[in-house]
């Protein structure tokens, strides 16, 4: 299995670095993230170290994803939160810090000013089709 011997989840991943392990199977662990920005807020990472969504083998992101839906019913079962979102970064300017794939699942708290929000702009829709048959083909190629 891939590991970088300098990422920190590849070390959480080896028991080099302690976690509170709250899901694990062959492929993916899930642990708490220690600096919850709510409470239950939890991790879904690959044990193999893949940095981003450029990176990651779809299927193996797909079991990213099924375990962080476990967790986050657990979570919501546990914490009963106001509502969650399950996010995924991809490079510093989309607030990735760690460079290995992870899924978080982020309870939420009415009012506690998490900003990942906008606005509806309305857009062009020939812009819009025209990306998307370019979208469209990039992932018949993949
Ligand atoms: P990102 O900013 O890359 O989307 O999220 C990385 C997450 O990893 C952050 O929420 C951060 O709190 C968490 N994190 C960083 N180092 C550790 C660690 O050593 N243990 C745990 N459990 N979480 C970590
Ligand atoms: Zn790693």
């Amino acid at each position: 299995m891939t590991a970088d011997p300098d990422c920190i989840f590849c070390r959480i991943v080896k028991g080099e670095i302690p976690c509170f392990r709250v899901y694990e199977d062959d492929d993916v662990l899930g642990f708490m993230d220690i600096n919850p920005f709510n409470e239950g807020h939890a991790l879904a990472i690959p044990k193999a170290h893949h940095p981003d969504l450029g990176a990651i083998p779809p299927e193996l992101a797909g079991k990213v994803a099924a375990a962080a839906v476990r967790i986050g019913r657990a979570v919501g079962e546990v914490i009963r939160p106001d509502g969650m979102n399950l996010l995924q970064a991809n490079g510093p300017a989309a607030g990735q810090s760690v460079f290995h794939f992870h899924i978080h699942i982020f309870p939420r708290v009415e009012g506690d000013n998490a900003h990942f929000n906008w606005e509806y702009r309305p857009g062009d829709m020939e812009r819009i089709g025209a990306l998307a048959e370019k979208i469209a083909a990039a992932v018949r190629r993949d």
